[in-house]
């Protein structure tokens, strides 16, 4: 293979751990990285964590530091941005006009927050969280002490807002649903993290949208739909991210938003992979096609479609797997539930804020089985045995017990 030039497009930690695997497994040709960013590949999720809170600096996000690349022979074209794919020709298309050869391609284009379309929303100081830039430049408002509005109260809404209210900055929460991350954990759950936040005194106002964001040259306020107005030294958006592949769909790979592989991370074309939160793949364990945005897939998947590039037999069929930090609730959750409205959450523990130390079990059963799992700040049980009842049948009234060790629950 020395004479082959394998391209990975995308650096974030699908493509940097893709190519590191590459040269690891032996792959002795040519690897070319293109990313749009202006610097090597990172990881995000300590951009809304520990660099918000001021515990780790901004370089702990890099996959590599920058030395490493050149020494294991890996070209790195940092502000190079792909724009098409001839696919018949192996050829991937830049912004500048030119091509790149390929006879190997891995896309991990990963994904783009969501903008926000109401009047205002294009003034300085409406703040999005995806690159170290911005995650800079959000820690410089929350160093100079807000007050901040947040739009949406996903992950990184809450994850933000966590961060600015350590560092005692007011903050408002704009959250159209009822509750914050209820489509992911359904109201059960999401009514911890509801009451975790105003505990820690954040205004979260639920069921509310944004009409308006108002300044001169950058943000003073927004306005909300019920017509309040609410002074903002910054606002951040997070309403969700869309993948970056609509231009690789186009060349004719099948997908839908996202780009379909198998369970190899292999793509409708032989020459094609697809890894990190575009890769819609193949899941035999679960037996359905699953594309989710966490920091567990872009770091399982690289490396699983650098292997398979190299002709190896692999498959990437572990459970989805996310977590979060906010505050004092550390959280771990495994498995994919089809809809966390309508499924039966069973918790066991402490999952109110205002009793204790949050310590608990939840879990999501389709029918009788257990679809997904999660903990909070139950670090001694661990992840196993919730991995180990996904995909059980339980009887829920022993799952609610905490005198029943997680151990011997499994009926089926
Ligand atoms: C602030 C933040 C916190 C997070 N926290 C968590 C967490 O706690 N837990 C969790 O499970 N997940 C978390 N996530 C999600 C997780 O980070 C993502 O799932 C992960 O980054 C996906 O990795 P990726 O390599 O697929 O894509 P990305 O990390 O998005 O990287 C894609 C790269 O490709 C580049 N690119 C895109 N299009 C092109 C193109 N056409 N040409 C060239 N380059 C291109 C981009 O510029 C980027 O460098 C977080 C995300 C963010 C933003």
């Amino acid at each position: 293979m020395a004479d082959e030039t394998y391209v990975v497009v995308g650096g974030g930690l699908a493509g940097g751990k893709a190519a590191e695997i590459l040269r690891e497994e032996g792959f002795d040709g040519e690897i070319v990285l293109v990313t749009a960013e202006d610097r090597p590949p990172y990881e995000r999720p300590v951009l809304s964590k520990g660099f918000l809170l001021g515990s780790d600096p901004v370089e702990s996000a890099y996959v590599h530091e920058a030395s490493w690349w050149d020494a294991h022979d890996i070209t790195v074209r940092t502000r190079t941005t792909a724009t098409g794919l001839r696919l018949d020709d192996r050829l991937v298309e830049l912004a500048d006009g030119t091509t790149l050869g390929y006879d190997k391609l891995l896309l991990a284009t990963g994904s783009w927050p969501r903008r926000l379309d109401v009047p205002g929303a294009d003034l300085d100081g409406v703040l999005y969280l995806r690159t170290m830039p911005e995650a800079e430049r959000i820690k410089g408002i929350l160093d100079a002490g807000g007050p901040l509005v947040i739009i949406g109260a996903g992950w990184i809404g809450l994850e933000v807002a966590a961060a600015a209210r350590t560092h005692d900055v007011p903050v408002t929460i704009l959250e159209t649903a009822d509750l914050p991350l209820q489509r992911v954990l359904g109201d059960r759950v999401a009514e911890v993290f509801a009451a975790l936040h105003r505990k820690h005194g954040v205004d979260l106002r639920l069921g509310t949208g944004v009409a308006e964001i108002r300044g001169d040259a950058g943000v003073t306020s927004v306005v909300t739909t019920d017509g309040d107005e609410i002074p903002a030294a910054a606002v951040v958006v997070g309403i969700g991210a869309t993948p970056q592949c609509e231009w690789a769909l186009a060349a004719g790979l099948a997908g839908e938003g996202g780009i379909d592989t198998d369970a190899s991370m292999r793509t409708s074309d032989p020459a094609v992979w697809a890894a990190g939160d575009i890769a819609a793949a193949e899941k035999p364990r679960l037996g359905r096609r699953v594309r989710v945005e966490h920091w567990a897939m872009a770091n399982d998947s690289g490396p699983v479609a650098a292997r398979s590039m190299l002709g190896q037999d692999v498959t990437y069929d572990k459970l989805p797997f996310f977590y979060t930090d906010q505050y004092d609730l550390g959280m771990e959750y495994v498995g994919a539930v089809s809809d966390p409205a309508t499924a039966d959450v069973v918790v066991r523990g402490n999952a109110d804020p205002s009793a204790g130390p949050l310590a608990f079990h939840a879990f999501w059963l389709d029918d009788g089985i257990v679809g997904a799992a999660m903990h909070v700040n139950m670090w001694d049980d661990g992840l196993e045995p919730l991995k180990a009842l996904v995909g059980t049948r339980v009887d829920p009234a022993r799952l609610a017990d905490t005198d029943v060790p997680l151990t011997d629950l499994a009926t089926g």
